[in-house]
């Protein structure tokens, strides 16, 4: 049996005929960029999300870098932010001219570790940005206190965390603002590149609007600074049929970690996922941790041998890339995050994966362990 690490055919296939209706609606009105279908998602999107505001843009990272510019992060200012984070999270802070600043891992949940974030606070120290990663959201009752006692800006990345809950509340506005990612094989994806941002706040929110189309709120009279980060009206126009589906397939998700959970329960050696008390994960990716590099190296070797494809979340740690060299850190640093990149291993994933296949998955694993 084959099992690949996602499937984007298969969800395709699932919503063939209302995509193309949408999409050939957007070709017929030739209306390209934000247009109807952008405006209409960014309200069932912030619906979803219990949040005032959201305002498309032209992907998550575009979507980091406007909130922490709309919010006046510059030059001479710290971000904190999880050195266990796709790069993109740091780009949000370089793009403001500011310093990344990087803080560990919590052990059992994989997110920001609250402890480590208020060590890493200075003088400097602008924001934390909160990366809701793997699906699962950080601690953000404990990420607001300390951000509210030294007076700094929270606020989050959901790109991997679509319509995930921290304490029955969804993500997206419970903090100053947040970002989220469409790229394709995200929990919700575009047929292309696309992202969002959110607030509560109305101010900020017609701040993103202008930031995303050339700092202008009518054309050619321009009160900000600005970009390129609009939505195209096809992603808005995919996005909005997609929406109406993003609970079933996170429950599907749910379901497949549900199955690998029971399936390779009392392994030795093994770690799952956990899934903290007051979350709600919507797994965009299921992790792994294995005992050491070695094992976990041989484990990847031995299911791609028997077609499982899996990936790993993230092989280098943001403190130790090369492009980073300059901010001084190295290893050692960061042992939580070090250890989950060198014994981490994330399995197949995606909603329309088969109980057959997560069970021949798991007894591959079974049967792993019983040679090794
Ligand atoms: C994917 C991702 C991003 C960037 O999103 P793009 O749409 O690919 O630019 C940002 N942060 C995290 C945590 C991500 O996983």
């Amino acid at each position: 049996m084959k099992v690949p690490f996602v499937d984007l055919k298969a969800q395709y296939l699932s919503i063939k005929d209302e995509v193309k209706a949408a999409i050939d609606d957007v070709l017929e009105n030739t209306s390209y960029i934000l247009g109807k279908y952008v405006g209409n998602f960014e309200k069932e999107f912030a619906k979803m999300h219990e949040v005032r505001n959201c305002v498309g843009v032209s992907s998550g990272t575009d979507g980091n870098h406007s909130v922490l510019w709309a919010l006046g992060v510059k030059h001479g200012d710290e971000v904190i932010i999880p050195a266990n984070t796709f790069i993109a999270t740091a780009w949000g802070v370089t793009l403001c001219g500011a310093k990344p600043v990087f803080a560990d891992c919590h052990p059992e949940s994989y997110n920001l570790d609250p402890e480590k974030v208020e060590a890493a606070i200075t003088p400097r120290t602008k924001a934390i940005v909160a990366v809701h990663l793997y699906g699962q959201p950080a601690d953000m009752d404990r990420l607001s206190e300390i951000a509210g006692r030294h007076g700094i800006l929270l606020v989050e990345d959901c790109a991997q965390a679509h319509i995930s809950e921290y304490k029955g509340r969804r993500v997206g506005g419970l903090s100053a603002a947040s970002s989220f990612s469409f790229y394709p094989g995200k929990n919700l994806g575009a047929f292309g590149e696309a992202g969002a941002v959110c607030t509560n706040d109305d101010e900020l929110a017609a701040k993103f609007r202008m930031i995303r189309d050339h700092g202008s709120h009518e054309k050619y009279n321009h009160l900000v600074l600005g970009h390129n980060y609009r939505m195209e009206n096809i992603q808005g126009a995919v996005l909005s049929v997609k929406l109406n589906h993003i609970g079933k397939w996170t429950e599907q998700r749910r379901k497949a970690a549900k199955l690998y959970n029971e399936g390779l329960k009392n392994l030795e050696h093994v770690t799952l996922p956990k899934e903290m008390e007051y979350s709600k994960h919507v797994y965009h990716l299921f992790i792994l941790k294995l005992k050491d590099t070695e094992t976990r190296n041989k484990l990847q070797a031995y299911l791609a041998g028997k077609d499982i494809s899996t990936g790993l979340h993230y092989p280098i740690p943001l403190h130790v890339q090369p492009c980073f060299s300059e901010l001084g850190y190295s290893r050692g640093n960061m042992p939580v995050t070090e250890n989950l990149s060198e014994c981490g291993i994330s399995l197949p994933m995606f909603p329309n994966i088969t109980e057959e296949q997560v069970g021949y998955v798991c007894d591959t694993i079974k049967s792993f362990f019983m040679k090794n």
